[in-house]
């Protein structure tokens, strides 16, 4: 979501005749997009802001401002810590920017907008970092209220975006030349249940697979395990654009704390879950988020996480600590773990899930896979970079030529976040 954001705050800023640099000591416009969803996602903002107090010293003119969800928590305290910023954009309010652009350079005051209320006419992305994979948001918000989560209040309610908006956007990128799109939305599972339109997160599906000619795969993120219905199986098993993968944050196997962290299912419910999409669908991919060290959290509650990786085997687990959120309810539970207990747990559930990625990898090899040509592999450059249907990375060495293509390549080799193969034909 905070990329797809960032591409929006740049298509709104080449509309009026900027263009983008990486170079940030000689910028004219610094934005900071921020990201409140763990303490060390903050905590690198705070040093940045601080570092760059005396860039601003040394070019007054230029124009620094904050957006993204720690612009909306912090507000006022982010300008009063650091009275250099300029602006403060919230995330409901990313329309606004040249606005707001206007406004410091003409009065030279800071301003701060982060009012909920979002603009009628969304600003589509036209600026994107990718030419083959394009994310499309189809709903902003969440009503969740996980424990620990501060997305509610930073990004507000549910607020899904109407299916004509959604296929017309969908409609732009395959006459740009996109081949794969990516649902957006903090819960994609419940779409439409905050407007009057009978269309569901399921029947969206449908009606983009039957109307994106040229757009060739479909991907969303992320789904509530809570709220999976049978109709949604189906439609992935059935619907032949959308992929293969689903992502199924988990973030605990002990009932226990799934309760205090108020994800309203039980692991029985989650395993039952896995066993139907692997029933109609083989070949899925699953992968989860995972929290261990959360308030209260006893060294029987992790072993019952600990089960739910084994019993699952999950293709990809992202494995985090827990970061106290202020403001959400967790934060002030009374039986915080320490730190060291938080990383040792993190370091057995990395260690076991490793060892699952790696040997579901392995099986691969000598198996032949169809791949979305991306890119170059950002780290060696003679390589290039696929997925396959089931969202795993598979790099390749041949020509330019290919990418934005589905060719078919032979597993060679594998580790625990990535594949190697060898080309086997392009079509
Ligand atoms: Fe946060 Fe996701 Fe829970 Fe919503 S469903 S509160 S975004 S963890």
């Amino acid at each position: 979501m905070n990329k797809c954001d960032s591409e929006v705050l740049a298509s709104i800023l080449k509309e009026e005749g900027y263009y983008y640099t990486d170079d940030f000591q000689t910028a004219d416009i610094l934005l900071l997009n921020t990201c409140s969803v763990r303490d060390t996602a903050e905590r690198k903002v705070l040093g940045r802001l601080e570092r760059l107090r005396h860039l601003k010293e040394d070019r007054p003119g230029m124009i620094l401002g904050v957006c993204g969800c720690m612009a909306q928590s912090w507000e006022h305290e982010l300008m009063e810590k650091f009275p250099h910023i300029d602006f403060v954009l919230g995330t409901s309010r990313l329309a606004e920017l040249p606005k707001l652009i206007r406004e410091v350079q003409e009065t030279g005051r800071s301003v701060i907008d982060v009012s909920e209320v979002a603009p009628q006419n969304e600003p589509i992305p036209t600026v994107r970092e990718s030419s083959v994979t394009a994310w499309v948001t189809i709903m902003h918000g969440c009503d969740n209220f996980c424990s620990y989560c501060i997305v509610p209040y930073v990004r507000g309610r549910e607020r899904s975006r109407s299916a004509s908006e959604i296929l017309q956007e969908v409609k732009y990128l395959a006459e740009s030349g996109y081949k794969e799109i990516t649902l957006l939305g903090q819960n994609v599972n419940s779409y439409g249940l905050d407007t009057e339109e009978s269309l569901d997160f399921a029947g969206l599906l449908a009606l983009i697979n039957d109307n994106s000619p040229g757009i060739e795969r479909i991907r969303f993120t992320t789904s509530h395990p809570k709220d999976v219905s049978e109709k949604l199986i189906d439609a992935i098993a059935n619907l032949p654009k959308v992929c293969k993968h689903f992502h199924l944050p988990a973030q605990a196997g002990s009932n226990n704390v799934l309760r205090r962290m108020n994800r309203g299912y039980t692991r029985e419910h989650y395993m039952s879950l896995v066993d139907r999409l692997r029933l109609k669908i083989p070949l899925i991919s699953i992968t989860t988020d995972l929290i261990v060290g959360f308030p209260g959290e006893t060294e029987r509650d992790f072993q019952d996480t600990v089960d739910l990786v084994e019993k699952v085997g999950f293709d990809i687990a992202f494995c985090f600590r827990y970061s106290p959120r202020r403001g959400t309810p967790a934060a002030s539970m009374e039986d915080q773990l320490p730190e060291d207990v938080k990383m040792k747990r993190l370091y057995e559930l990395l260690e076991i899930q490793d060892m699952i990625s790696i040997s579901k990898n392995k099986a691969l090899i000598g198996t032949a896979h169809d791949i979305l040509v991306e890119g170059r592999n950002p780290k060696d450059k003679s390589q290039l970079l696929g997925r396959t249907d089931t969202n795993k990375i598979v790099f390749f060495t041949e020509g330019d030529d290919l990418i934005g293509q589905i060719v078919t390549v032979s597993i060679t080799d594998s580790g625990n976040w990535s594949l190697r193969g060898e080309l086997i034909r392009g079509y």
